[in-house]
């Protein structure tokens, strides 16, 4: 694993597109995917019933519909979250409308990263690893413990040295990779409990996970310097894109009960300022999520987004907006 030696070309971030297969009901109603993986960069609008040519979008890495949640995590995010284990910032991010693919994606992801960083932590003996584990929700601008049963609302505190902090979250040591794998199963129920359904919750929330990585020598090494490293790595499963729609019109998002969303509004500014480079302001504190991630979105940190695409003709306009803002981030 070599993440020191980043060319700038590396510092900028990672984007890719993730295309899922049309479901049963998508299938059942004779809808036909909209969009072609023409290569391992490259998606076309095939532009059914309409007159415009194809749209060509390309991208670091387009996964197909046929492609498996390894080859995303493999290309599309691990070499970002493992720098993790170097004492380099990371988030990783999923992008797209509901129904897309998004917790789909991040989950399997999720467990690829942690399974890898605990195979990396095993084969450095030298080294001392804590590994430290958090898990919140930020819906409508307040931010909840997912490892509590405990309703309230955390404080965004401002640290002289660790820049944002959230009040009271909780944060736990972990003892070993089973005991990790019961966090992940009680954020899952902790997410669900909710009292609007599922799926109207996770449209509208956003879940960020957080892994800790801290390692200095151990004593008994012959080596003299004992650094200590650490760092975190987030793993973001970001509200329905469609949330960011600034083209909706008021009426439509009247109907439908679709409030525009402040983090995932400025988290997108955010990411096209940092794309841009250097000397531009970021508009960090304008939403929730983007104080919280600040330390890991600019800096000495690295970023990957994983943009998720329903393939149905019936989302063809959500998902060309995806792809809008995927070519932004680039
Ligand atoms: P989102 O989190 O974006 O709202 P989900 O991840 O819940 O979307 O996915 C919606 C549905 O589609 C789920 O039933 C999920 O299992 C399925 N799905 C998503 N992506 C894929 C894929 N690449 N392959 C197969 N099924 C998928
Ligand atoms: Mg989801």
């Amino acid at each position: 694993l070599d993440v020191h030696g980043s060319t700038p070309h590396e510092e900028k971030i990672l984007v890719s597109v993730r295309l899922r297969p049309l479901n049963e009901r998508e299938v059942s109603q004779n809808d036909v995917s909209d969009w072609e993986c023409v290569n391992n960069t490259t998606i076309i609008s095939k532009g059914h019933d309409r007159p415009m040519s194809p749209t060509t979008y390309s991208f670091d890495r387009v996964f197909g519909s046929d492609s498996s949640t390894r080859q995303v995590y493999e290309e599309g995010a691990k070499k970002v979250a493992l720098s993790v284990v170097n004492g380099i910032n990371a988030s990783i991010f999923a992008y797209g409308q509901t129904s897309s693919g998004k917790t789909y994606t991040m989950s399997g992801v999720t467990e690829y990263t942690l399974s890898d960083i605990y195979d990396y932590i095993t084969k450095h003996e030298s080294r001392e690893f804590v590994l430290k584990f958090a898990a919140m929700e930020i819906y409508n601008e307040c931010v909840r413990d997912l490892l509590t049963s405990e309703n309230t609302t955390l404080r965004l505190l401002d640290d002289p040295e660790r820049g944002t902090v959230v009040e009271k979250l909780t944060e736990v040591t972990l003892r070993d990779w089973e005991h990790l794998r019961e966090l992940l199963s009680a954020c899952t129920a902790q997410r669900q409990t909710g009292e609007t359904s599922l799926n109207e919750m996770s449209s509208r929330s956003h879940q960020i996970l957080r892994l800790t990585v801290e390692s200095s020598t151990r004593k008994y090494s012959t080596s003299h310097n004992s650094d200590i490293l650490a760092a975190t790595v987030n793993f973001v499963d970001l509200a329905g894109s469609e949330r960011a729609s600034q083209t909706m019109s008021a009426n439509t998002r009247l109907k439908e009960g679709c409030h525009i969303n402040r983090s995932l509004l400025t988290l997108g500014t955010v990411i096209r300022k940092l794309s841009k480079g250097r000397n531009v302001h970021v508009p960090y504190r304008d939403s929730k999520l983007t104080r919280i991630l600040q330390n890991s979105l600019g800096g000495n940190a690295r970023t990957a987004i994983i943009c998720t695409l329903s393939p149905a003709h019936t989302h063809f306009e959500q998902s060309r907006n995806t792809l809008v803002f995927a070519s932004c981030a680039k």
